[in-house]
């Protein structure tokens, strides 16, 4: 059997648009219980699939806003448009938004509202956090890349220095390994490894 996962989206006026996410195919018997329902890695699939259709759909809608010019108020015109990678939980995602420019002053605007320096979601970059601060930096790494589709900023040696970025913002101070008390206040929502 084969099945074939579709995203519709609705717009503004009901209007209907369908893309094709993924097609998944499996036996019709059940004498092989590792071909019951999905497996990990075809539910990695599913998800970085739906992510990268929505963020795309996202991306096209926002690049539609133009901006006015800070200079003389006039609309600005689209330049070019650039490309922003950026890691998610569901997959590395590139977001393709529009440059601006006025003529009247000479000037370029980046994207309305998009963050210039951020290269991941603040959930991904929050989860980060919560899992070094539960296990070595490399298990981490190891791990999150084994539950979920994320192919980008796993590094261990990047999570250790997240981690450490992370602890130095609170207000206990840090010296060679983040203290207990700061890396049980990053994880509040997990079991500690003691319990
Ligand atoms: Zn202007």
């Amino acid at each position: 059997m084969v099945w074939i996962v579709k995203l519709v989206s609705i717009g503004a006026e009901d209007e209907e648009h369908s893309t094709e996410v993924m097609r998944i195919a499996k036996p019709g018997n059940l004498t092989d219980l590792a071909s019951l329902g999905l497996t990990l890695a075809e539910g990695k699939r599913l998800l970085a699939g739906v992510q990268r259709e929505i963020v795309a759909a996202q991306a096209r809608v926002h690049a539609v806003h133009r901006p006015a010019c800070r200079g003389c108020a006039a609309s600005y015109r689209i330049k070019d448009y650039r490309q922003h990678a950026l890691a998610t939980l569901f997959g590395q995602i590139a977001v393709r938004l529009p440059r601006f420019h006025c003529a009247r002053c000479a000037t370029t605007q980046a994207g309305v509202g998009w963050p210039p320096h951020v290269r991941l979601t603040p959930e991904l970059d929050r989860l980060r956090a919560q899992f070094s601060a539960l296990m070595t930096y490399r298990t981490a790494a190891e791990m999150l890349a084994q539950l979920f589709p994320v192919d980008a900023g796993t590094d261990p040696e990047t999570l250790r220095r997240h981690t450490f970025k992370v602890a130095e913002s609170l207000p206990v101070p840090v010296t060679a390994e983040p203290a207990a008390s700061v890396l049980s206040a990053l994880a509040p929502a997990m079991p500690s490894r003691a319990a």
